[in-house]
């Protein structure tokens, strides 16, 4: 479904990411692992065209899309949640969901979207006219996830969807990725320095380590492999 070949990103002198390869297959779960600073966000910016490699081709569904901007892409159905629950906090919860959905045109698929996502997040729907940057935490988290299943995605990138929330709420989070995948049929990136628990959710997983894949793999093995679990699990 997504295939990445020989990602480079430079940033002036710092040689971010080197010579990367990624395969995704339609209807799976894969994770992206490395510490601070290994190249995880730059690695999805560089697919979702936040960022512009300076080599590299990128494909989805068998289609180049290496020189696609943001709009053409999200038009495609590859859309990124941000990292940090970037959500507009002077806008409600009906309102952030609303310009998930800002290249449709059809109100009454919007609607039906906007039912969808709700059904999924029914606290979300509790809090619809509360503003976006009075909610907890976790609840913002939800907020960016609704708001990109309101884009329809095929590909969901997720970067550190666990990062600062309290534990439970984290397995909430986690539990949550797995039916968007298993129910909707959306296939997902997801970047993680949570290696555990990605790991767990995950089909295939690739350990990133200063802008290098040094392992890849079944994510079931790489859980129990003794280098990974020394450097990743603690
Ligand atoms: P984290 O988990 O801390 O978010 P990461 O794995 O997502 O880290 P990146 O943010 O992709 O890592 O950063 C990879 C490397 O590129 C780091 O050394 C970082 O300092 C550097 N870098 C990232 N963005 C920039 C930038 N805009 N300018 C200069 N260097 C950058």
């Amino acid at each position: 479904m997504l295939k990445v070949e020989n990602l480079n990103v430079h940033y002036g002198n710092i040689h971010a990411i080197k010579d990367l390869n990624i395969e995704i297959n339609k209807g799976e779960i894969i994770c992206l692992i490395g510490a601070n600073g290994a190249g995880k966000t730059s690695t999805l910016h560089s697919i979702s065209k936040l960022i512009i490699p300076s080599s590299g081709k990128m494909f989805f569904e068998g289609e180049e899309i290496t020189n696609l901007s943001t709009t053409e892409i999200v038009k495609r159905g590859l859309i990124q949640v941000p990292e940090g629950r970037r959500v507009f906090a002077n806008l409600t919860v009906l309102e952030n969901l609303e310009l998930g959905a800002y290249l449709k045109t059809n109100k009454k698929e919007v609607e039906k979207d906007m039912e969808k996502v709700f059904n999924r997040f029914p606290r979300l729907y509790e809090r619809k006219t509360q503003l976006a940057g009075t909610l907890s935490g976790g609840e913002q988290q939800m907020l960016a996830m609704g708001r990109a299943l309101m884009a329809s995605p095929k590909l969901l990138l997720l970067d550190e969807p666990s990062m600062g929330l309290a534990p439970l709420l984290i397995q909430e989070v986690f539990n949550i990725v797995q039916e968007i995948n298993k129910e909707m049929g959306i296939t997902i990136l997801i970047v993680e320095q949570n290696a555990n628990m990605a790991l767990k959710i995950s089909d295939r997983a690739y350990i990133l380590e200063t802008g290098n894949i040094i392992k890849s793999g079944n994510a079931k093995n790489l859980l129990h492999d003794e280098a990974v679990r020394e450097a990743y699990l603690g």
